[in-house]
């Protein structure tokens, strides 16, 4: 089976084994775990920021941010396809009364800051109080697309004008950086905080960071505890995420050369629409006509087949590229291909 659901099927590697099994542990919720405050370190420089801190899952670094940034009633401007408006419950507003104010998000992942600024609400006692823009990087739900450094600084003007935080939901924002061939602290330079994964294409089990400021960081951790995310020898979790920092940045260019074959591949379909050109990191995209198969029948199909997709929507699948994905697999995923979409 070759498995392009998501890049969170990935398992750990060999050397995120062995040091799991070797790290070295203490109370992390105490401040004492050494190899949990090693990780945070590690993130934090990286991205450039004062300080980071680990938690269990991206949703949950994504909820603990707009609980540190906003307060109940306030509002947050992100986009209609932001995974925090779309795959995360709602949390920020039924845990925090954080009010979303949604503006469309374009094909390439951003929205427009016309559109943004006449979102930011003027002081009246109708409105909420907007605190607060996320953006997302790379872009989900539009083909993972990364957003540059020069929009993000234009977000970030923005923003500044209007006293407002910026927070980036970076979930895949090494593959952003890889596809940019910028740095991360690049993209994180204009933000106040960000989250980021070690269990996508970094392949590590479990783990989130959130980095940004000191301050900011410590009303973060108080967060995450009451969130019941509080861990205690957690170091078992950063040894592998060190790995992952320190190991799985640099073939992050395999995945995006694989996507790209993939949607080239998949372009020549009858049954298959799609731009390759909008694949610039590790996600295709592919929708069907809508009047043929549906896309979970399709899925199904292509199950039989030997390839595994996720339906993202009623005529639209998703295949993700990752570590374990060779380019010989996408070879034979593309024959899969052809016999369900040709
Ligand atoms: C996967 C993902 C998350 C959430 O991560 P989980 O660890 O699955 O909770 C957040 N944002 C984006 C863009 C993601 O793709």
């Amino acid at each position: 089976m070759i498995d392009l659901r998501s890049d969170t099927v990935t398992q750990p590697t060999e050397a995120m084994r062995r040091a799991m099994a070797s790290a070295e542990l203490g109370d992390d919720v105490l401040g004492e775990d050494p190899t949990v405050s090693a990780l945070e370190a590690l993130a934090a420089e990286i991205t450039g920021k004062e300080a980071a801190l680990l938690v269990p899952s991206g949703t949950m670094a994504n909820l603990i941010s707009l609980l540190t940034h906003c307060g109940r009633g306030e509002e947050v401007i992100l986009g209609d396809q932001a995974h925090i408006f779309f795959y995360e419950q709602g949390g920020s507003a039924s845990v925090g009364g954080i009010h979303p104010r949604t503006v469309p998000n374009q094909t390439d992942g951003t929205m427009a800051l016309n559109v943004v600024r006449d979102s930011i609400r003027a002081d009246d006692p109708h409105f909420p109080r907007t605190r607060l823009i996320a953006v997302e990087n790379t872009h989900n739900r539009c083909s993972g697309s990364p957003l540059p450094p020069s929009y993000l600084q234009a977000v970030a003007g923005l923003a500044a004008e209007h006293d407002l935080a910026v927070h980036m939901d970076g979930a895949r924002i090494f593959n952003a950086a890889a596809a940019l061939n910028v740095s991360v602290a690049d993209l994180a330079r204009p933000v106040d905080s960000l989250s980021f994964c070690l269990s996508k294409g970094l392949s590590a089990p479990i783990g989130s960071l959130v980095c940004g400021r000191r301050d900011f960081i410590q009303q973060a951790r108080r967060n995450r505890k009451v969130l019941g995310g509080g861990m205690r020898q957690a170091g078992i979790i950063a040894a592998a995420g060190l790995v992952a920092l320190r190991e799985m940045t640099d073939r992050l260019v395999d995945d995006h050369r694989n996507a790209r074959r993939l949607a080239e591949g998949l372009s020549a379909m009858r049954r298959a629409h799609l731009d390759p050109a909008r694949v610039q990191t590790n996600i295709v995209y592919v929708d069907l006509d809508p009047e043929g198969a549906s896309a979970a029948e399709t899925v199904a199909r292509l199950t039989d087949e030997g390839v595994q997709v996720g339906a993202t929507g009623a005529h639209q699948f998703r295949a993700v590229t990752h570590y374990g994905i060779t380019g010989d697999d996408i070879e034979k995923a593309l024959k899969s291909f052809a016999r369900v979409l040709a």
